[in-house]
């Protein structure tokens, strides 16, 4: 039997996301194939406008609808208090846990053995941000890594923490936190639950 090429084209497309593999990608494709047109281009408008809607914030990278995000425009925030995560996902997890400073996301974490070095993530904005800061009572800005504690996510904090340090930037300007307490071994941040992040955000310990 041939398989209609429209069927194949989007059981390729599921098959190329994250953890699905091909009997995923089969059982998805069979059941769209059962919802009504109307349904289904509400389903593939959704996928269309999900980047033309969306900016990455020019201040923290976060994803927003605009040229600075919501986070970023909010004047409630803390403003000398940056949480530094690898991903958007990451975002909403740290904001259920009532976080009130900002946020920097990296767009990944340094891995080379996928060819992803400190220049191919955030890590410049995030330097440049920590330049440009300026405390009207002179207060330090703190920065606070919350990447996984996996061994990308840990060797990207401790490459972090070592620039700002070789760059000049003691103490007294810049204090530097790690997540910790609460959060298992190579767990990634996105999927804890809100106590056990917000614990891990509170029991951060010096870095
Ligand atoms: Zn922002």
């Amino acid at each position: 039997m041939k398989i209609p090429k429209s069927i194949t084209k989007l059981i390729e497309s599921f098959q190329s996301l994250p953890g699905i593999g091909p009997k995923s990608a089969q059982r998805l494709t069979f059941h769209l194939l059962h919802f009504p047109q109307e349904r289904l281009e509400r389903f593939a408008n959704a996928l269309l406008e999900l980047k033309s809607g969306t900016k990455i914030c020019t201040i923290c990278k976060n994803v927003g609808e605009g040229e600075t995000c919501s986070v970023c425009e909010d004047k409630s925030r803390i403003k000398n208090q940056i949480i530094v995560v690898a991903s958007p996902m990451d975002v909403f997890a740290v904001e259920k846990t009532g976080y009130k400073g900002l946020y920097h996301v990296l767009h990944g974490v340094i891995d080379p053995l996928n060819s992803i070095g400190p220049e191919e993530i955030y890590i410049v904005d995030l330097m440049d941000r920590i330049k440009g800061f300026e405390d009207s009572f002179g207060d330090a800005l703190e920065i606070i890594l919350a990447t996984n504690s996996s061994m990308e996510g840990e060797s990207t904090a401790m490459y972090i923490s070592k620039l700002i340090r070789d760059t000049g930037f003691g103490e007294d300007r810049v204090k530097l936190s790690r997540i910790a307490r609460g959060l298992p071994v190579g767990g990634d941040i996105e999927y804890a639950d809100e106590i056990t992040l917000s614990r891990a955000i509170e029991g951060r310990i010096d870095f």
